[in-house]
């Protein structure tokens, strides 16, 4: 029998693999942060990375070429609250997420959370922060699957189980405490919550998702100092749920990371979160997800939501585009239905190159990504996405998507 030198033969095939280079052709490169564009652009990827960036770059032979010359090339998108692992159906769950949980179990969140991630690579999102409801831990399970190349999907930082005080978000009976769980993981005093927060680090957790104020009791200033302290020991921050002005200034106060949703507050409390570099994730709902999830009056939701986030812009505390989509649409995917909060920023007077700084390099900070992604730069990771137009004068450009590649991989390409 012939024998193989095998060991010689897989490490000339790491060798290849490792020296394929991809040429990416750009007509325009955008660059969110300076909110300018540089034309007739070559990126040079190599081993999943950026290698070089400029006008006169050769090309190395045997180089695959990207032609994207008549695109306007960018970073990938990021989306900084989403929920992969979760589905909302009206008609079964009558606008109550509560239901959704008792009827779906992990492994089929686990399985909706494949098709979501796929949907919002497709979309350009090539960076989350999924911020939990994934049963139990299904986000976890996600994450390691796309970490591993199994599925694609964006890099994800997930929450694990949200920690909150007890009850979470639901209204529970007292003969069924249990149906809150493992949805949910109440702690109250500062034992629980320390112990809330080492669980979940331990199950897989990169982010702490606390719900502040879905109860009469909440978290009081104190406890939120001490979650922030507590996760930052473990190298996490703290995303804090806020839908009233009294506990977005408490969490504004402690110095929380972000600030989901912050739907009631009050200009004194912005300028207090941007005192204080927390940053504003608004979740701004369009008309459309308000209905998708059964708000009562989604119009005014939907205006209210604009409001806060005009005054938000105003005053200039930091904001990162984050979406909150949980329901489905027919002819839409998770992704779609993200872009369409575009027209949120839009309505409430926030110029293009703002939103694409919301989309981009603002979540990339506040993911604590920043060295690694959200900017196409020598040394970062190759998260590229192309569109038709130019998002820096038209951000709905975002919408006609003609490429991404994610870790120097391409997913989608339409010459
Ligand atoms: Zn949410």
């Amino acid at each position: 029998m012939r024998r193989w030198p095998w060991g010689l033969v897989f490490l000339l095939l790491g060798a290849a693999v490792q020296a394929q280079v991809t040429a990416i052709r750009a007509g325009r490169l955008a660059d969110p942060e300076k909110g300018a564009a540089a034309t007739n652009q070559i990126i040079l990827v190599e081993g999943g990375r950026i290698r070089e960036v400029g006008a006169n770059l050769s090309i190395p032979a045997g180089a695959t070429l990207v032609d994207l010359s008549g695109a306007t090339v960018l970073p990938g998108l990021m989306d900084a609250h989403t929920h992969l692992c979760m589905t909302l159906i009206p008609e079964r769950d009558h606008g109550s997420y509560y239901i959704t949980t008792l009827l779906d179990p992990t492994p089929y969140r686990a399985i909706q959370g494949v098709v979501h991630a796929r949907a919002m690579l497709e979309a350009g999102f090539t960076t989350v922060r999924d911020v939990g409801n994934a049963g139990n831990y299904a986000d976890t399970a996600l994450r390691q699957a796309i970490e591993r190349g199994w599925v694609p999907g964006p890099t994800i930082i997930n929450a694990g189980r949200i920690i909150a005080p007890y009850g979470g978000q639901f209204q529970l009976q007292p003969e069924k405490r249990k149906l809150g769980e493992p949805e949910y993981f109440y702690a109250d005093s500062r034992d629980e919550l320390r112990k809330a927060i080492r669980e979940n680090v331990h199950y897989g957790a990169r982010v702490i998702k606390l719900v502040v104020d879905d109860q009469p009791y909440i978290y009081s200033v104190e406890d939120l100092r001490f979650a922030v302290a507590e996760a930052a020991d473990a190298g996490v921050k703290v995303a804090a749920h806020c839908w009233s002005d009294r506990g977005a200034r408490r969490a504004a106060e402690a110095g929380v990371a972000s600030i989901e949703h912050g739907y009631q507050m009050s200009d004194e409390t912005l300028r207090l979160a941007k005192k204080n570099g927390v940053v504003l994730v608004g979740t701004d709902f369009t008309e459309e997800a308000a209905r998708g999830i059964g708000v009562a009056d989604p119009k005014r939701f939907h205006a209210e939501f604009v409001e806060r986030l005009r005054r938000a812009y105003q005053i200039g505390v930091p904001i990162a585009f984050g979406t909150d989509v949980i329901h489905a649409e027919p002819g839409q995917t998770r992704g779609t239905l993200a872009l369409h909060y575009i027209e949120s920023f839009l309505e409430a007077g926030v110029p293009p190159r703002d939103i694409l700084r919301m989309m981009t390099s603002n979540p990339a900070r506040l993911l604590g990504v920043e060295g690694e992604r959200g900017a196409v730069r020598p040394g970062l990771a190759a998260d590229i996405i192309a569109v038709r137009g130019d998002p820096l004068e038209d951000i709905r450009a975002l919408e006609r998507i003609v490429f991404v590649m994610k870790d120097g991989k391409v997913f989608k390409y339409i010459p």
